[in-house]
């Protein structure tokens, strides 16, 4: 029997509140037989949030492109990590070898996603390591990890298990909410949350990473749930991606527009008690990793990463590997004479890099969009039937195609004009700009009271601002600096 149980997050009544919180006591009385045995499955709905419509879409096409030449690890592209080096210019590395590990916790290793040499080190200011770059040999070496099989792993001590995925440098890909750090081996978290979709446009799709891998992906929950007593596995509704073999295991649907199905979202509407707050998350694509390291007993590089926005010449998917040069996966699919601007990491949350840049260890998405900084004649008259925006100050209101988006901020930077716009949006309910004022007062407790903690950091508040107010990087920063306090 399968069991459904709707939540919506319409409104916030009483009323609602009630029924919700009587929902909520109810899946939560019943966690593990039901969800296990009977497939209970938990359809949430959520109303706030945007889905950007915009040119450039990747489709659903799979290609693999050819060895490069080099691959690199971004050590300052992982949030709180203090990296030490393990490693020196022109040493020999195989895939899978010691490159630099975390000062905070020694046995928090990352890898050589690459066997060669160390070709360079880059340093930025304050000597913070940004780049190590390993040229790759013809014929890569590899590392060997112990090949672990699954009674092996049924009967296996938590603490050995933690110990494998940490030497096989593959810990990183577990985050631990609502600070987005590396979880401490330590602890046992009150959840797992794998998130299989993003509705984040230029992100991979499981049609496309999980096709043909429906086994590893089991074998890797397997792994997921001797890790915690309570594993959940969101997924969007509808999804025909998998056989129903795989759907079996999917604990909550999530519906809504983006950023619907990110794992801070999820919570956020299932969570019962404070400790929950402390859950942590994988992504569909990483369950896979673990996956291929027992089976293998090699360090997994292999990576789907997608190429969208209007510059790219092919928008589609790539097989490549882990810290893949930008510029490979672009070479003849850029149409931009070198003015595109290269975002890492998605549309919302992403960052610009340098197209001699690579993808760091948690980057699937490369978007090309224009840099836009060409003046717009008379920009201020014309009716911005071209122009996405999810204001209805421009005729873009009444087209429904997919727009061109640039980097322009179209706008100097302008006091809050309380729109609420940014309220709107926000998937977990936090009033962002009085967030934010309350931040740039220095009324830290208030801010805490009004939400700070339960931001997503989905980038949508600073989307919408028609007074472009830099929200979302300001409540990240004041997280990560409140965190660190605590720490
Ligand atoms: S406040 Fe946080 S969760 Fe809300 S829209 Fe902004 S970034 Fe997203
Ligand atoms: S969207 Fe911008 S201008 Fe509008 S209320 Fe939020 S911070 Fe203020």
């Amino acid at each position: 029997m399968k069991w459904r149980i709707r939540m919506s997050t319409k409104g916030f009544n009483h009323k609602f509140r009630y029924e919700y919180c009587k929902i909520k006591n109810f899946i939560l009385y019943y966690p593990k037989t039901l969800r296990a045995t009977d497939r209970l499955m938990i359809e949430i709905r959520t109303r706030k949030g945007y889905d950007i419509n915009i040119v450039g879409m990747p489709s659903h096409n799979l290609e693999t492109l050819e060895k490069p030449a080099s691959v690199a690890l971004l050590p300052e592209r992982i949030p709180f990590v203090k990296p030490r080096l393990k490693v020196k210019v022109d040493d020999p590395v195989k895939v899978g070898s010691p490159v630099f590990e975390d000062k905070r916790n020694s046995q928090l290793v990352f890898l050589s996603p690459g066997g060669g040499r160390i070709a360079k080190i880059d340093y930025g200011p304050r000597r913070v390591i940004k780049e190590i770059v390993i040229a790759l040999d013809q014929d890569e070496g590899y590392e060997t990890f112990p090949l672990i099989s699954e009674a092996q792993l049924e009967g296996m001590e938590r603490k050995k298990l933690v110990k494998t995925i940490m030497t096989g440098g593959l810990w990183p890909l577990f985050r631990e909410l609502p600070f987005r750090d590396i979880p401490s081996p330590d602890v046992v978290p009150p959840s797992i949350i794998v998130s299989l979709n993003s509705r984040e446009p230029f992100q991979p799709v499981p049609e496309v990473y999980l096709n043909d891998k429906v086994d590893l992906f089991e074998f890797g929950i397997k792994i997921l749930n001797q890790l915690t007593e309570t594993l959940f596995i969101s997924s969007s509704p509808g999804n025909n991606f998998v056989p129903n073999r795989l759907n079996t295991h999917v604990t909550h649907t999530c519906e809504g527009v983006y950023p619907a199905d990110d794992p801070g979202v999820l919570l956020y509407h299932i969570k019962k008690n404070p400790d929950e707050n402390r859950s942590w998350y994988i992504n569909g694509q990483d369950v896979l990793l673990l996956a291929m390291l027992f089976k293998t007993g090699k360090y997994p590089v292999d990576r789907t990463v997608v190429l969208g926005g209007s510059l790219a010449k092919e928008k589609k998917h790539f097989q490549t590997r882990m810290g893949v040069p930008l510029n490979h996966i672009t070479k003849g699919r850029a149409d931009d004479n070198g003015t595109a601007r290269y975002v890492v990491g998605g549309i919302f949350k992403g960052y610009s890099e340098p197209e001699d840049s690579y993808m760091g260890f948690y980057e699937t998405s490369l978007l090309l969009i224009p840099e836009g900084d060409e003046k717009e004649f008379l920009g201020f008259a014309r009716p911005g039937y071209k122009k996405p925006s999810r204001s209805k100050a421009f005729l873009s209101v009444f087209n429904p195609s997919a727009l061109p988006l640039d980097c322009n901020r179209h706008g100097e930077d302008r006091a809050c004009v309380n729109c609420g716009f940014c309220a709107e949006v926000c998937p977990v309910d936090i009033l962002p700009q009085f967030t934010y004022k309350s931040i740039i007062a220095d009324e830290i407790e208030e801010a805490l009271g009004h939400g700070l903690l339960d931001c997503v950091e989905c980038g949508l508040c600073t989307y919408v601002c028609p007074s472009k107010v830099e929200l979302s990087e300001v409540l990240k920063n004041t997280k990560k600096a409140y965190y660190l306090e605590q720490l």
